[in-house]
């Protein structure tokens, strides 16, 4: 008989880790105890040495599946107490405060069994949930996480509840969002001007679904607008009402199966999408044609991840357009009456209920790459697991850039990356975005000592470091742009040596003053160079070129020395570029991007931003041509002149849209594989990190590396955050703890 001490570092509290030791204790025949610790669990068992020996070694194998072990310790030999049973011990109050939290889960299939029997007690409750299920970020007030601090605390479990909750057989052992029809949450029908209608809401629903109404349904993190997805003309009439052009809607489908019916479904895609994180995964459409739900070739896809929702859905539902409800770029609408009041009109009708939620979530988005996501949203269902950064230091709050904003907070080797915020730019926005920076604070109980930013002076997110950074005393690092997307695909592939980085995307604060944007940089996180670039692009009209591509267009082929007859308003162009009057410079690759889909006729005014890239990756047909590449100069630079020169000429010999475009990104990718391979040279680095909303590209996602690594290089894309300013604040946090360190 002896004693063991064991620690248990990782992701093992609020995912049911307590009842699941608890059981196997049981089965070994050990007593002992068990309290959560700042950086997981410990416990303290008693028996038989080979028996706790083999408890260590099964546990890890056994653990439930949302549960993250990261490191094991052990200490034999220790004096038994004489302990009986097993114990779970109260934390330390300072404690306490350093559990990590789960993200909200997707409804597991014991719970979708129990759903639909009609055998059982919480037979058609919508919100139905266990252990291994369910709501999770979005209710918590604050930690512990106990029922009484989220949005649960006013439902007091029902004797029923309350004994499964304390039964460890039970898969609702200390399950804190349980509840049932007698004692839970509840939902309710309403009309278009707020009146509560009679009758099973959820049917009522269903009736008005498919009668093609559209309506306002609470989810997990928000609410959102559905309606069929078969009817063009209601497709047409949502995207009226929510003063949306042209940006896809994501579907929720019934099933894998429903799924399969308009895309094309891989088996890794399959795992990724029945996963318990439910993200949207953008999936191949099988008529790859635009249609009124997504105008490029993919359509964004999830599964029922609630019981609500898989109860909508019934037998013969088969898709539902599923859009968060914002309107005009706000954060997406969460409470009930905010609902009521600001969907009005956009609604007809409102499936409500009474389980606030207390922290806005969107859906995440991904594509499945390499058999796992790759993110152009990482937030429900992700958020707010932290990623390990080893050696780097807590205390750090990164405050993301302005587009797909995000932040990032790191307490000890964790960092925290936020939920999608939206794009910071007006004053709804800024305020999700401080009220969430407050909330993870309290949560992760950490207040920053070092505030990281981008250097572009307008940014909100840069306000906001610097006046918080003045008010409270705390040093404020700005960070350059690219060099915080090159510093995230660094962390986020776990490299700490100099990398070679290809940095495209929109638009980015260079050091210089200018726009930047199509950029290879070679740096770690302690600083970079500009090693290459485009030669930069005109943007006639500046903001305005980022909308009106056509001007983008005229610039190309102007500075090509191309005819520029076709294009709209060609001498008002000509004069601003001669008069060089509000014509800032972008290398900027989304530009490149717009303008040659302009000029291929694919599109001339952009509904949004990096429209031009994702239509061009629409069009492309398979095509091995390529244009010529030409590089000089010193940082060396990508003249694109003779690329559009020669596409044009294909172009004016009539060859199609399609086969231009594929020829187009197939010399962006010689290009990126030239310019890292002449990096390679002078520095003897192999690894190239792919970072920056371009790599949202699938083409060139998916072809350059392979291009990279046929010319003997290491090739990195993003894993863990989306390449797009998402993933800027990990990029900046790192950046920021080399400079503490
Ligand atoms: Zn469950
Ligand atoms: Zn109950
Ligand atoms: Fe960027």
């Amino acid at each position: 008989m002896e004693a063991v001490q064991i620690r248990i570092h990782g992701i093992v509290q609020g995912v049911g880790f307590r009842p699941f030791v608890h059981r196997l204790v049981r089965e070994f025949g050990l007593a002992g105890s068990i309290r959560n610790t700042s950086s997981g669990v410990e416990l303290e068992l008693e028996g038989e040495r080979a028996a706790l020996e083999a408890f260590v070694r099964v546990l890890p194998g056994r653990a439930p599946k949302l549960a993250l072990i990261e490191q094991i310790e052990t200490e034999y030999g220790l004096p038994p107490r004489g302990c009986e049973g097993f114990q779970i011990l109260q934390s330390h109050a300072e404690q306490r405060r350093n559990t990590l939290v789960s993200p909200d889960i997707g409804i597991c299939d014991d719970c979708r069994r129990e759903l639909l029997n009609p055998g059982d007690r919480r037979y058609r409750y919508p919100f139905i949930n266990c252990t291994n299920c369910g709501p999770r970020f979005t209710i918590i007030q604050d930690l512990p996480y106990d029922r009484a601090l989220t949005s649960m605390g006013r439902f007091p479990m029902c004797p029923d509840c309350d004994r499964e909750y304390h039964d460890i057989e039970n898969r609702r052992y200390h399950a804190q969002p349980d509840a049932c029809p007698v004692c839970g949450p509840h939902v309710r029908f309403l009309d278009g001007v707020g009146q509560e209608l009679p009758g099973d809401p959820i049917e009522t629903a269903r009736e008005w679904l498919k009668a093609g109404k559209i309506l306002a349904i609470k989810g997990l993190g928000g609410v959102h607008l559905a309606c069929r997805a078969d009817d063009p003309a209601l497709i047409r009439e949502l995207r009226t009402r929510k003063e949306r052009d042209e940006k896809p809607f994501a579907l929720m489908c019934r099933d894998t199966a429903a799924a399969e019916k308009l895309c094309h479904v891989s088996a890794e895609e399959r795992a990724v999408l029945e996963s318990f994180h439910k993200p949207i995964v953008l999936l191949q459409k099988r008529d790859r044609r635009p249609d009124s739900v997504s105008e490029n070739g993919y359509l964004g896809v999830m599964l029922p991840y609630t019981p609500l929702h898989v109860l909508l859905f019934g037998e013969d539902l088969d898709a539902l357009v599923m859009t968060s409800a914002n309107l005009s770029d706000t954060p997406i609408v969460y409470r009930n009456e905010e609902a009521l009041e600001r969907l009005r009109g956009i609604a007809d009708g409102f499936l409500l209920h009474d389980r606030d939620i207390q922290t806005r979530c969107d859906d995440s988005l991904c594509w499945v790459v390499d058999g796992r996501e790759y993110f152009a949203r990482r937030s429900r269902g992700y958020v707010p697991f932290p990623l390990r950064l080893p050696g780097s230091q807590g205390g750090i709050l990164a405050c993301g850039a302005e587009q797909k904003a995000s932040f990032c907070l790191s307490r000890g080797e964790y960092a925290f990356p936020s939920q999608h915020i939206g794009d910071l730019k007006n004053a709804e926005t800024l305020e999700h975005y401080e009220q969430q920076i407050a909330h993870f604070e309290r949560l992760f109980d950490t207040k920053p000592r070092l505030l990281v930013c981008d250097k572009h002076p307008d940014y909100l997110s840069t306000a906001y470091a610097l006046e918080r950074g003045a008010r409270e005393g705390i040093p404020v690092l700005q960070v350059q742009h690219h060099h915080a997307h090159l510093a995230a695909c660094m962390a986020d592939n776990g490299l700490q040596d100099p990398c070679i980085g290809l940095i495209w995307d929109g638009v980015g604060y260079g050091d210089d003053g200018t726009s930047w944007g199509g950029e290879c940089l070679i740096g770690d996180f302690k600083g970079y160079e500009r090693f290459g670039s485009l030669r930069p692009i005109p943007l006639l009209g500046g903001d305005r070129a980022v909308k009106e591509i056509s001007r983008l267009a005229y610039a190309l082929l102007r500075e090509a020395g191309c005819a520029t007859d076709g294009i709209e308003n060609a001498p008002f162009y000509e004069k601003m570029l001669a008069a060089g009057l509000n014509c800032p410079l972008s290398s900027g690759m989304g530009r490149l991007f717009d303008g040659v889909a302009a000029i291929l006729g694919i599109k001339s005014l952009a509904s949004y931003e990096g429209q031009g890239a994702v239509l061009l990756e629409a069009a492309a047909e398979t095509d091995e041509g390529c244009y010529p590449v030409v590089l000089e100069g010193k940082p060396l630079r990508f003249d694109w002149r003779p690329m559009i020169r020669a596409l044009v000429k294909e172009r004016d010999a009539g060859l199609p849209a399609g086969v231009l475009a594929a020829r187009f990104m197939n010399t962006l990718i010689h290009m990126g594989v030239q310019m890292a391979l002449a990096a390679s040279r002078e520095t003897g680095i192999r690894d190239v990190a792919l970072s920056g909303g371009s790599f949202q590209n699938q083409v060139i996602l998916r072809r350059l590396p392979e291009a990279l690594r046929k010319a003997g290089l290491q090739p990195r894309i993003h894993r863990r955050v989306s390449c797009n300013d998402e993933g800027i604040s990990l990029g900046q946090l790192r950046i920021g703890a080399a400079k503490l360190s």
